[in-house]
């Protein structure tokens, strides 16, 4: 079965998947879509033989179907190798009654990883593919875990360049020291004025503003996006969903065709998006369990069929998830709405204009797979604290929240289905926030806290943390938004 992408917004020709990757979006400012979701082919029981890059290769060929099986196994191999710091890629961890899917363990210690490191490969064999001598400009917004993964990702890859804007003052001390410090000719980071949402809507401004579209085109250059609107970001994803259920199959902690709860720390809604896929290609699962913190716009969502991000931007202890507009949520608005382009641009107008819509009665009827819960400050350093009392395990804020809401949903619900909760960063990264929370004391330089926490938790310190120690700043421009477009021009040269 071939699988074609079209955009959210219009009823245009649909594209190849390996020109879907290269553009990042469509024009009309929608997203890109699968015209049909693909069964799983191999059997559970067959999926569960495999090794991580195994089961890549099985669920990505499915979703990726221009891609020839030597390009995508290559692009696979290139992707999760020995960046990761685990053989198992994934590994899934048991506390109290509940998995945790680490997926922390790639070059930059936060689950963007898991696309970012293989994204470059899909795109630069999209660009070989499809004969464009463009160079390609990766401009990216970051609510702090995106932007060193990416830069990580396209530093030095040739025919790439790379700029990140991430808020000033809205990351993590360790998260602002790994983009500033990225080495590479084709990288820039730039911190600007603002939160996440005002980054992610210039940045997309910036990716139709025609007068500098066309001026890249003259001198050979084209956008694309890195962020996790790209189907190259969510075609990834949706493997390490089966990869977790065939590993609790192999196990023997279910057998097939058993549901599993996935709970999903949720910010952009791109990882939750993955797992929705994922079900439906045919994985058995329960509820998509979506986690948010006191932004808890999506919560609001699910609970009464009202988007409104007309509210109070809070900062929180999982900056990650620090979002009123989830991008991706445009793509279940476009299919519980019967994949229909129209009423979703319809929506996406409303959200523009009046910053909220309403969904019907019917689209609700799509969300039943969906339970949404969030946790407050208090109640996520509260799960950090229970989970490592309890446990001996310790985990960063965002998977606390998730923790967290999963806790209480199944003490509220008596849904007993077995559950993963998505482990979405090393508590190193927020390693702050985590001492805080365990009441250790936290006025110390980020290294030293980096060893006082490797001590309560009884796991050696990542390289990606040690590795800051001698990193000279190499970042260190800070602009407002309206000068984004000149920082572009600046850096490109034109
Ligand atoms: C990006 C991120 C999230 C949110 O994921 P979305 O796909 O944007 O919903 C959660 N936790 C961490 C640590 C992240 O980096």
């Amino acid at each position: 079965m071939e699988i074609m992408y079209r955009s959210t917004r219009t009823n245009s020709e649909p594209i190849t998947s390996s020109q879907a990757i290269l553009r990042g979006f469509p024009q009309d400012g929608g997203l890109y879509v699968p015209t049909a979701v693909p069964p799983l082919e191999k059997s559970l029981e067959e999926l569960a033989k495999l090794d991580y890059r195994g089961v890549a290769y099985e669920v990505m060929r499915l979703l990726l179907t221009d891609y020839t099986e030597k390009e995508l196994k290559d692009c696979i191999n290139g992707a999760y190798d020995s960046k990761f710091d685990v053989q198992e890629i994934v590994p899934l961890k048991k506390a109290g009654d509940a998995w945790y899917l680490e997926l922390f363990h790639g070059p930059t210690i936060a689950f963007k990883d898991m696309a970012l490191s293989i994204l470059p490969y899909l795109m630069t064999t999209a660009a070989r593919k499809n004969g464009s001598g463009n160079e390609i400009v990766i401009l990216t917004a970051t609510s702090g875990d995106t932007g060193k993964a990416a830069l990580e990702g396209f530093s030095g890859v040739e025919g790439t360049r790379i700029m990140v804007f991430y808020p000033k003052h809205g990351v993590s001390s360790i998260q602002e020291r790994q983009m500033v410090t990225t080495t590479g000719a084709n990288t820039r980071v730039i911190g600007i004025n603002g939160n996440f949402d005002d980054a992610q809507t210039s940045v997309k401004e910036l990716f139709t503003n025609k007068a500098l579209v066309e001026e890249m085109a003259k001198n050979n250059m084209q956008f694309s996006s890195a962020n996790s609107i790209n189907i190259g970001r969510l075609t990834p994803q949706v493997v390490y969903y089966v990869y977790a259920y065939t590993r609790l199959l192999a196990e023997g902690a279910i057998k097939a065709g058993d549901p599993v709860n996935f709970v999903v720390p949720t910010g952009n809604f791109g990882n939750i998006l993955a797992a929705y896929y994922a079900k439906r290609m045919g994985l058995p699962v329960g509820k998509l369990i979506c986690a948010s913190n006191s932004n808890k716009v999506l919560f609001d969502f699910f609970s009464t069929g009202v988007y409104d991000k007309n509210r109070e931007f809070i900062l929180t202890s999982s900056p990650s998830m620090d979002i009123l507009i989830s991008s991706n949520l445009e793509r279940l608005i476009y299919h519980i709405s019967g994949d229909c382009a129209e009423s979703c641009a319809a929506f996406m107008k409303e959200l523009k204009e009046n910053g909220r819509y309403c969904i019907t009665e019917k689209m609700r009827e799509g969300l039943a797979d969906f339970v949404g819960g969030y946790a407050t400050e208090d109640e996520t350093a509260e799960e950090i604290r229970t989970v490592y009392e309890n446990f001996g395990y310790v985990i960063d804020p965002h998977t606390a929240v998730a923790s967290s809401v999963y806790r209480r949903y199944r003490a509220q619900s008596g849904d007993m289905v077995p559950s993963v909760i998505d482990s979405t960063a090393s508590p190193f990264k927020f390693e702050s926030s985590v001492m805080k929370a365990l009441g250790k004391k936290t006025d110390l330089p980020d290294l030293e806290l980096a060893d006082e926490l490797s001590t309560t938790a009884g796991v050696p310190v990542p390289k990606a943390v040690s590795d800051l120690k001698d990193a000279p700043i190499l970042h260190d421009i800070v602009c407002d938004r309206k000068d984004m477009e000149k920082e572009v021009r600046r850096f490109l040269g034109i």
